[in-house]
């Protein structure tokens, strides 16, 4: 079983914050499942820091990973993007800032889809993050590093983002937990922009009372961010494990076409657990999920159109040389993006132009209205809905690559969950031929505390986090 934080606060406590981070280091040096972009240097600095200055609280002295789309002072931040190459940010995003106060020691940037584009963290520049498990597999995406560097033990815990899927997917590929905050609760303030009315800063661990105890030191209010909302959470104290009376909705949408059999059986499992932990559950319908996939593509790809348009080579990292400034800009585009972006950005801007924006655009918009009171309609009667997180265990690498709508439909059961804003985590629900598959447990919004107690309860009353992946040191 891998250490949660209470075990490694004890290390650090009988031992040294320096010592239990050059032993993070290690696994990180010995492991070649490209985990990650970049590892800080001065790690072990920070460490001593924490050592020195007798920080309090569960985080001090802790190591844990960033993904490479988190703006971190002093240490590179490529989004896996070769556009990005060398760009240093001169200043924390706001999660940062609060890691860093609470004594967390950021161990490294994780390896992701470039700038969050997929599902798998092939599209990096860096290559593929390989799965813990089997690594001939993908480590799912985009936030496939922050997932497998925590489930092969190389830190404790990480920070992904999510615009539909990125932590959950990945969580549900390598076993770990992942939680996609409501949209609001976590400042988007440094995070590098792919959808930005879509996306989360979220954590992962081995752990549900881990996560909780990041949602404490990250989920502060932060006026930098305009969407960021000013609510009293208190994650940590809402954690229990009852769940007697719990009101469960299962939406059958979210087990229909290419969700496979096994996955299925092993989230109907977990449901007839809660069951005898004295839940209930009900079968509801959610009529516009099957809208919901290629509504949020277009509105992802017609955001990611205009947030990418501030990489042109002028202010950051590199540029191709041009003759003049419409040279220098359109070159550095076609050679350092990649493929995946460059057609998302194609699609994005023909979905926003004239002439295609009503047909396109705004329909879109209007089909996330109605995905939105799906949800509603359905917290009318149930506390939190559960359905598979992945519709398949992780895929082979390369299996899917050379056909993006596959991989697109991956998302099916994740990015409406965007489009309404409501939170969601996946939960280790057990093995289907020796890969870990996903529960995810939704809830209403802002209520973050109910989905956590209930995969809190099924965490302390199963032992699927109890395994370990193959690659673990
Ligand atoms: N796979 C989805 C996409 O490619 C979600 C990615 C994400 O959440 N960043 O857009």
């Amino acid at each position: 079983m891998l250490d949660g934080l209470s075990v490694i606060r004890n290390k650090i406590g009988s031992s040294s914050a320096e010592e239990v981070v050059a032993s993070y280091l290690d696994r990180i040096e010995k492991s070649d499942i490209n985990a990650f972009t970049c590892v800080a240097e001065d790690a072990i600095d920070q460490a001593k820091k924490a050592d020195s200055l007798n920080i309090e609280g569960p985080l001090a002295g802790v190591p844990i990973a960033i993904k490479d789309n988190i703006s971190t002072r002093g240490l590179p931040t490529t989004c896996s993007s070769a556009i990005l190459n060398g760009y240093v940010p001169p200043y924390d995003a706001h999660v940062i800032e609060r890691l860093r106060k609470a004594g967390a020691v950021i161990i490294g940037k994780s390896n992701m889809d470039e700038f969050g584009m997929g599902t798998s963290t092939e599209t990096s520049t860096y290559g593929p993050t390989l799965n813990p498990w089997d690594t001939e597999r993908v480590a799912g995406g985009s936030s496939g590093g922050s997932a497998a560097a925590v489930a092969a033990g190389q830190v404790p815990v990480s920070l992904g983002s999510d615009t539909g899927g990125s932590v959950r997917c990945p969580a549900a590929f390598c076993g770990t937990v992942g939680l996609k905050p409501t949209y609001g609760a976590v400042s988007r303030y440094g995070l590098v922009s792919y959808a930005n009315s879509l996306e989360q800063i979220g954590p992962l661990a081995n752990r549900v009372e881990d996560i909780a105890t990041l949602m404490d030191v990250i989920g502060t209010y932060d006026n930098r961010d305009s969407t960021c909302v000013n609510h009293d959470a208190g994650y940590t104290d809402a954690l229990q494990d009852d769940v007697e009376g719990l009101k469960i909705g299962v939406p059958e949408e979210y087990f229909g076409e290419g969700i496979d059999d096994n996955v299925q059986k092993l989230v109907w499992d977990a449901i007839g657990k809660f069951e005898d932990m004295g839940a209930e559950y009900t079968k509801v319908s959610m009529p516009n999920t099957p809208y919901a996939l290629a509504a949020y593509y277009i509105i992802a790809m017609s955001e990611a159109s205009s947030n990418l348009a501030r990489f042109d080579g002028t202010r950051y990292g590199t540029r191709s040389e041009g003759e003049n400034w419409h040279m220098m800009a359109s070159k550095t585009r076609q050679e350092k993006f990649g493929a995946e972006v460059k057609r998302r950005i194609l699609i994005g801007t023909y979905a926003l132009s004239a002439g295609y924006h009503d047909k396109y655009y705004l329909k879109a918009l209007k089909v996330r209205t109605l995905v939105k009171q799906d949800f509603e309609r359905a917290f009318e009667d149930v506390d939190v809905l559960m359905a598979p997180t992945m519709p398949t265990p992780a895929f082979k690498i390369g299996e899917k690559m050379d056909d993006p709508l596959s991989l697109y439909l991956s998302d099916v059961n994740t990015v409406p969950i965007n489009l309404a804003g409501v939170p969601s985590i996946s939960v280790p629900c057990g093995f289907s031929e020796g890969l870990p598959v996903g529960l995810q447990v939704i809830g209403k919004y802002f209520d973050e505390a109910t989905i956590l107690k209930a995969a809190n309860a099924f965490e302390k009353n199963t032992d699927h986090h109890t395994k370990l992946a193959g690659e673990v040191v």
